[in-house]
């Protein structure tokens, strides 16, 4: 130390992780937002058994993404069963591309009617994978503010400028491909809002794309088996091509009823991603046999069995929608399987969620951060396995809850 000069404090110190973790926990605990699991024992259709302390109840489950009711579909469950490994062994690119992954990415290239698919673990792998192969420093990543969580860590992990516009602002959307001219830029949005189950103004944002030479690349986890001609999802039910949207995310865990993702589309995009994108090189393959079954889902989904499950859920959709209606439950404008009722506050939809359980109906609560402050919501989803009766029975456990407002 310098004679006379001031006494410098060490100032900065180790934060303690533990006291840390601590601290979060008591915010989270007097925020309503602990977040918890509940263990299903066993599945039947939409009907679950789940765990309840040291006993179990039965529940009819409307929160699940199983649209169609193909998770435990038999012909899907008979691929399943066909397997003569557990696991794929290791990477695509090492040992682990096995004939049934291979068959799964051209049925679904077929399916689509676009050039080529890759496959990855997870739709959240996928999305992180396609923004960081696609973009970096210097580019430009636009997305809706309402995107799901896995496209805004995907921009991130990209390390490129990124601007998230008013929710369905195709307009927006184009001001800010504008203010940012430098670099490669990728129009991102889910097709389907995951929380809210509105439909992306697709053409119009394929119109700003194409204006300002951007990539519009659309997740369709929530479109996908459920909308447009065989089940093509949203971008087909948009009347979109592969010109106007050159990469696609489909993914397996929903009306597919499995696990997994795809992407597909341009085929020179397509093997760009194969050769460098990180989250699907240095991991191991899907299952062969999660491929199998999902190749079983599809070859479902696009027959006329698919035609009909969709005629039902469709039916459903409406069902609920009269329903709620005549109950005085006010639903938002969605025409999909996600029919979110907004309660706003934490608590409160806690405890709609509870007062619904206790009525036999498994309702999840979505809180922040899942959705923007001061909306949680019930999110109620509907699928093709309800009978008509459930439907009006959870309508009629709602209105017991006082979910009238
Ligand atoms: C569920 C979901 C994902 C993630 O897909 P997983 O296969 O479950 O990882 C990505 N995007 C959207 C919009 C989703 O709803």
């Amino acid at each position: 130390m310098r004679a006379g000069g001031r006494l410098r404090l060490r100032l900065r110190m180790r934060s303690r992780l533990s006291e840390r973790i601590a601290a979060l926990h008591a915010q989270r605990e007097s925020a309503h937002r602990q977040r918890f699991r509940r263990t299903v024992l066993r599945r039947e259709g939409v009907r679950c058994e789940v765990l309840d302390g040291s006993q179990s109840r039965w529940l009819l489950n409307f929160c699940s993404n199983d649209y169609l009711g193909l998770s435990q579909h038999p012909r899907v469950l008979a691929a399943l069963r066909k397997a003569d490994s557990a696991g794929s062994t290791a990477s695509h690119l090492v040992c682990g591309h096995d004939a049934q992954h291979a068959a799964l990415e051209e049925a679904l290239a077929d399916w689509l009617q676009l050039p080529r698919a890759l496959l990855f673990g997870s739709g959240y792998m996928a999305n992180l994978a396609v923004l960081q192969a696609l973009l970096g420093t210097g580019d430009l990543c636009v997305q809706d503010k309402l995107n799901h969580a896995s496209l805004i860590d995907g921009a991130r992990l990209a390390g490129c400028t990124f601007k998230r516009y008013p929710h369905a602002d195709a307009a927006a959307a184009g001001r800010q491909l504008v203010a940012h001219p430098e670099g490669v830029a990728v129009l991102a949005s889910d097709g389907v809002f995951s929380m809210d189950g509105d439909v992306a103004p697709l053409p119009a944002l394929a119109a700003e794309a194409k204006r300002h030479e951007a990539l519009l690349y659309v997740d369709d986890a929530h479109g996908i088996g459920v909308m447009g001609a065989f089940g093509r999802g949203s971008v087909d039910a948009a009347g979109l091509t592969v010109d106007d949207v050159p990469l696609r995310l489909v993914t397996f865990g929903k009306a597919l009823g499995g696990a997994g993702a795809a992407l597909v589309g341009d085929a020179d995009l397509i093997e760009h991603l194969l050769q460098t994108a990180r989250p699907g090189i240095y991991t191991t393959a899907l299952p062969p046999a999660q491929a199998a079954a999902t190749l079983a889902a599809l070859m479902i989904v696009r027959s006329e069995e698919g035609d009909a499950l969709r005629h039902r859920l469709r039916d459903n959709i409406t069902r609920f929608r009269v329903g709620a209606e005549a109950r005085g439950l006010s639903l938002r404008s969605s025409q999909t399987a996600i029919q979110p009722l907004l309660v706003g506050a934490d608590a409160e939809a806690i405890a709609l969620s509870a007062a619904l359980e206790q009525r036999g109906y498994w309702v999840a609560a979505i809180r922040p951060p899942t959705v923007p402050e001061h909306s949680a919501r019930l999110r109620i989803t509907v699928s093709a396995a309800h009978a008509s009766e459930q439907i009006d029975g959870v309508l009629d456990a709602l209105t017991e809850a006082n979910a009238v407002r």
